[in-house]
């Protein structure tokens, strides 16, 4: 394979619906958008799914010669509750429960959103700006789009004019919305009584009487809305047309559908040539979410501490788990599907270990480059790692034949399927080492796990929890103690 096909990488663009050759504007350099986290809460395994495509796409594009400027966001202001303009903050909302600063519950959230991707290998982005850091730009926004006649005050308030802005541009193109539909399927709902047309929605909040969290605007004190944030920070960073710009599925509309909208508004760029869209994780066939009771959070998940759980799954096997599925398909989580995925890891990683240790002969059992194309090949045509991954299953066939002296390879094959192993394996879809279950780091992990769950239970007041946890730890000789410098196990 030559380098410009190791390198021709195809997308499917979810704007065009189609798959592309991509090209990006400024070779070799590419920018790359995520939408991060909302930091209010822990993040679920849903999020985890999403960000994890992002992060083999990033580690892809940087292997095949690209360099990437990966920008990913947190969002530390300007959720509401309802998403519709309406209802509390959730920040300030969650401050009130924990009783904290809105700042203390950004830093705990972000920590722990930090925490869950370092556990599950995902690389760090070039840059992650925050949107209480880019206040200045998001009002400077606010008046090109109101300059422009796309958008009005009310009250100290300002929302984006929709039917204005459909009336001369496309606007539900990406997410396959037609404005006549919208417009059927919105009932007005509290808080609404401001805009023109139940469409619109808000740049910039005014903030109530108590609200926690806000800024002073030419409009009053308050705070920009949930959209503007990713048109100001990606372009920001990325200029004002970028390469690609990633998300959950349930990101599209309104939210991307919306950051497209501002910037044509305020710019007239649509500032992003490749939209990718990661898809849905379900439980048992079922959506997850909290109030399905199936929104297991990751520490769950390696502890096996959830009625839906068997038992713990390791980091690596949730991410290669989570990587034998195309991104752009639905994922179902199951008991049975997590197994066969450990099993197929044990495979492969025995497979590589087999591999330093075999004998070369003097034939080639195996056409490696072929086999090394294949690979290529499937990451190329849009991030396949299902195939990738399929791929490599069938190399072990052949590397344990040989083993079994049924087979030969010589050591030039030898030494280039090692490369292709590692590649494909550690850089590529970032699984790294894990010490099997006993292990002494392992333990210390778990245990680090089940204190933090156990802290957490008391400062909810949740004691039944946290004695639980304390009085089964007991159960099998792990005694804990609460001290000034936090809490110490050992084990009788
Ligand atoms: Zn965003």
């Amino acid at each position: 394979m030559s380098a410009a096909s190791r390198n021709a990488l195809f997308l499917t663009n979810t704007l065009s619906r189609k798959k592309e050759a991509f090209i990006p504007q400024n070779p070799p350099h590419v920018g790359l958008y995520v939408c991060g986290p909302t930091v209010y809460s822990d993040v679920h395994l849903g999020n985890v799914r999403s960000f994890t495509t992002f992060d083999v796409l990033y580690r892809w594009l940087t292997h095949i010669g690209y360099s990437v400027r990966y920008v990913r966001n947190i969002t530390d202001v300007g959720h509401l509750v309802d998403d519709v303009d309406a209802g509390e903050d959730k920040i300030a909302k969650r401050a009130r429960l924990e009783r904290l600063e809105p700042m203390e519950i950004v830093q705990k959230y972000t920590n722990g959103f930090h925490d869950v991707m370092r556990l599950f290998n995902l690389k760090n982005p070039s840059i992650e700006p925050t949107a209480t850091a880019h206040l200045i730009e998001q009002i400077k926004m606010v008046e090109r789009i109101i300059a422009n006649g796309y958008a009005y005050e009310v009250n100290g308030s300002v929302y984006f004019d929709v039917p204005k802005f459909a009336a001369t541009h496309s606007y539900g193109e990406l997410s396959g919305r037609k404005i006549d539909e919208l417009m059927a399927n919105t009932r007005d709902t509290e808080g609404q009584e401001e805009k023109r047309s139940p469409l619109d929605f808000a740049i910039w909040k005014k903030a109530e009487a108590g609200h926690l969290m806000h800024w002073p605007s030419p409009w009053g004190e308050g705070f920009p809305g949930w959209h503007l944030e990713c048109s100001v920070m990606s372009t920001k960073y990325l200029g004002q047309t970028f390469d690609i710009h990633g998300g959950g599925m349930d990101l599209k509309f309104p939210h991307h559908e919306c950051e497209i909208a501002q910037s044509v508004a305020a710019d007239g760029v649509n500032p992003v040539r490749y939209w990718m869209h990661g898809n849905m994780l379900t439980v048992n066939g079922r959506k997850m979410a909290k109030s399905e009771g199936n929104g297991f959070t990751p520490e769950e998940l390696l502890t096996g501490n959830h009625k839906l759980l068997e038992r713990g799954y390791s980091p690596m096997t949730v991410r290669f788990f989570m990587l034998q599925c195309h991104y752009a398909s639905t994922l179902d989580f199951s008991n049975e599907a997590m197994q066969a995925s450990e099993k197929g890891l044990e495979k492969l990683r025995a497979a590589m270990v087999t591999l330093g240790k075999l004998k070369p002969g003097a034939a080639d059992g195996m056409d490696v480059a072929a086999f090394e194309d294949a690979c290529y090949a499937a990451m190329n045509d849009d991030l396949n790692t299902p195939i990738m991954i399929a791929q490599l299953f069938d190399g072990v066939r052949v590397i344990n034949s040989v083993n079994d002296g049924k087979a030969e390879l010589t050591a030039a094959s030898i030494e280039r399927l090692k490369q292709v192993y590692s590649t494909m394996m550690v850089d590529v879809l970032g699984i790294r080492e894990e010490e099997k279950k006993g292990d002494d780091s392992l333990t210390t992990d778990l245990m680090g796990v089940l204190l933090k769950m156990r802290a957490d239970a008391k400062a909810n007041k949740d004691f039944a929890t946290s004695d639980r946890i304390r009085d089964t730890l007991a159960a099998i000789g792990v005694t804990i103690k609460d001290t000034k410098e936090g809490t110490i196990w050992e084990h009788a």
